[in-house]
């Protein structure tokens, strides 16, 4: 019998563990796509509102992305970056760190790590039931909308 795993949250955590454990499992993930990297349009104006850009300190978080690198749906970003403090913008500088972007939103990374899973959309897990001494667990869920 195949192994079944059920991947709590559709964010990037989710998708890409989803995707390194597919070829072992058959893997369902459950809620919406994207988690935490947000795009949100208000009426001309498109923005992220999670997430702005990440990076890449994992060889192997670095190969889940080489598909959407090769599609073209994240590329490097090196804009400044600033903090804030309460008189305004105090420091702008430029990260020594790599970063990346989606393009030409950050929710279209976690959306193309997606494709080809079961997603189970918009379906919230309320609770992980097992059985004593038995490894068998049931996940009740339900769709909130
Ligand atoms: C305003 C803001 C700015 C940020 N800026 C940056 C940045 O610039 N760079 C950076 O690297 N990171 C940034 N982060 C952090 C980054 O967005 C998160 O670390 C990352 O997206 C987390 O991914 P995740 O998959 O672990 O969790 P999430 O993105 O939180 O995804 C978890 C998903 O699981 C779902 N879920 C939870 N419980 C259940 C349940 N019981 N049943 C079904 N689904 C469930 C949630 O609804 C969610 O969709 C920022 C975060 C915020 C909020």
């Amino acid at each position: 019998m195949a192994i079944k795993i059920a991947v709590i949250g559709a964010g990037m955590a989710g998708v890409t563990v989803a995707r390194a454990l597919r070829s072992i499992a058959d893997i369902s993930v459950f809620e919406g796509v994207g988690g935490w990297m947000p795009t949100r349009r208000i009426e001309e104006v498109v923005f992220d509102h999670g997430a702005q850009y990440f990076t890449i300190r994992d060889e192997r978080f670095r190969d889940s992305l080489k598909a959407a690198q090769a599609d073209g749906v994240i590329q490097s970003w090196n804009g400044e970056a600033g903090s804030l403090s309460g008189d305004g913008l105090s420091q702008r500088f430029q990260p020594a760190t790599p970063r990346y972007v989606g393009v030409p939103s950050m929710n279209v990374l976690p959306k193309a790590m997606s494709v080809g899973l079961d997603i189970q959309l918009d379906e919230q897990v309320l609770a992980v039931t097992g059985e004593n001494g038995r490894c068998l667990w049931r996940l009740v869920h339900w769709r909130p909308r």
